[in-house]
């Protein structure tokens, strides 16, 4: 009787033990979610001294506190982000992310989490005044983009692909282009910074904004699925967008 009774509060004890220390070591190393991005596309994701804020980061950091985890944001070229998910490299891709036929041939998409247009943006005295008229011209684009990818389908038009988007505005503001395809957000942040620009009225292309995500990871989809549902039902995926968004 005696015996039992010291064995089990040893065991008790060890078992406390165990308890405290994998909770302990739990906290110490909260679990991260990993999203890559390319921090050149305001207002979805820039940089704002060295940390890059915007849209994406911060409905990425709002589903990542809704799994429990912490996000870590690793910054890239566009084209490398559909790569370091397949690979294991980054968990989530988010970086105003359309979703594609092509794309969903790689990776998956999340439910999307808003509508998004490519854009022309022109000179102000361009004759360039509907996307039907960029037949023949120089069209410069971010490279891997939608924008890269739809423009190829424009009639004898000279493809220009930049690294990044204000790269191809730099380009058109000094004439070595005649219009560059953008989205439209970024494209407002573009023209607005420089002088002499204008958005054409007829956008390019009408797409969805989606987080990629490795095929074989098909929990974690369902995860920030059922996390930007409630980021839907809670206004906050609207709020976030308003914050860096003014209404027209
Ligand atoms: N929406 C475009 C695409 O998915 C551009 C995204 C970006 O440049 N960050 O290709």
């Amino acid at each position: 009787m005696k015996k039992s009774k010291i064995l089990s509060a040893v065991l008790g004890a060890v078992m406390f033990c165990t308890a405290c220390v994998s909770f302990t070591g739990c906290e110490a190393q909260k679990k991260t979610l990993v999203m890559a991005t390319n921090a050149e596309f305001p207002p979805y994701e820039f940089y704002e001294g060295d940390k890059v804020v915007g849209i994406d980061a911060e409905i990425a950091a709002a589903i990542a506190a809704d799994m429990g985890y912490t996000l870590v944001i690793e910054d890239m070229a566009f084209d490398s982000i559909i790569v370091a998910v397949q690979s294991g490299k980054a968990d989530i891709g988010a970086a105003g992310m359309t979703v594609s036929e092509e794309r969903l041939q790689s990776i998956n998409f999340s439910d999307p989490y808003t509508t998004a247009s490519q854009v022309v943006i022109v000179k102000e005295e361009s004759t360039v005044a509907s996307p039907a008229d960029l037949v023949g011209k120089r069209v410069g684009v971010q490279l891997g983009t939608t924008g890269d990818i739809y423009s190829e389908d424009i009639e004898d038009a000279t493809i220009e692909r930049y690294n990044k988007g204000f790269e191809a505005v730099q380009a058109l503001t000094q004439d070595k282009i005649d219009a560059v395809i953008i989205d439209r957000e970024p494209a407002k942040v573009f023209v607005s910074q420089n002088q002499g620009l204008k958005i054409l009225d007829e956008s390019f292309t009408d797409e969805e904004y989606a987080i990629a995500i490795a095929k074989e990871n098909e929990e974690l989809l369902e995860k920030v699925n059922e996390s930007i549902r409630k980021l839907k039902e809670t206004g906050k995926l609207q709020e976030i967008i308003d914050k860096y968004i003014s209404a027209e």
